[in-house]
């Protein structure tokens, strides 16, 4: 006989306790550290048991999927504040900016544009995060080091509201490293925003400056 699935509940709780671990050990308080609930691929059923346990900060990876599933669940429970953390085409920028309270993901001028646009329009401001290309991937979406003072001078033209960076890390090889170097460009840059730290290395990420941990598997499982 296997073991019977653990509860949203405690695994949530389990996290909690980790990002409160790693805090303390760094003298940091814990409620400075968001966790961002990535429920990306998971279905409403999955994702009640956890606003029911408490938590109220969400993540998506895709507007369509986003749209399908979140305007329900919010209906039915208030207070929820949904992020974007997958890459955004400048089609959807007015889409995202009436779903989501955060974007994790501009990382282009065009999208600066597109960003800029659609606050205007929607009359609305979505805080953001300059997602950073911080391994120098071939295929990873993130703006390139070189080119973030210029990015970050766009977005402060263009009005955003740019909060902090955001990375993604190579797999496979110790991360620890590039979350520093988010941090130091971070600060470089006079932003407070660290976006930083999945399920395999939340508690790395924290001792080291995250701001907004983007953790799902460790919350919900793995994904199909
Ligand atoms: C899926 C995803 C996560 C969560 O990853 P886990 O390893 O399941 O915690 C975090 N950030 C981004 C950008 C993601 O796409």
């Amino acid at each position: 006989m296997s073991a019977p699935a653990p509860e949203p509940a405690d695994l949530l709780a389990a996290v909690r306790a980790r990002m409160a671990h790693a805090a303390t050990i760094s003298q940091r308080k814990v409620d400075e550290i968001t966790l961002v609930a990535i429920s990306k691929t998971h279905p409403t059923d999955a994702i009640r048991p956890l606003i029911e346990a408490g938590q109220r900060v969400f993540g998506e990876n895709r507007v369509q999927e986003a749209e399908a599933k979140w305007p329900a669940l919010r209906e039915a429970h208030p207070g929820i504040a949904l992020h974007l953390v997958g890459q955004l085409q400048s089609n959807k920028a007015d889409e995202a900016v009436l779903l989501f309270d955060c974007i994790h993901s501009l990382d282009r001028p065009s999208l600066v544009a597109a960003l800029a646009k659609a606050m205007d329009k929607a009359g609305r401001q979505v805080p953001c995060f300059v997602q950073v290309n911080i391994g120098a991937e071939e295929q990873k979406g993130g703006c390139a080091i070189a080119d973030l003072p210029a990015l970050l001078a766009e977005t402060r033209v263009a009005a955003l509201p740019v909060i902090g960076l955001m990375c993604v890390p190579p797999l496979g090889i110790e991360p620890a490293p590039f979350f520093a170097l988010l941090d130091k460009l971070a600060s470089d840059h006079g932003l407070a925003g660290r976006s930083m730290g999945m399920s395999d290395d939340f508690e790395t990420a924290i001792m080291l400056g995250a701001t907004h941990v983007r953790v799902g598997s460790a919350l919900f499982g793995a994904r199909a």
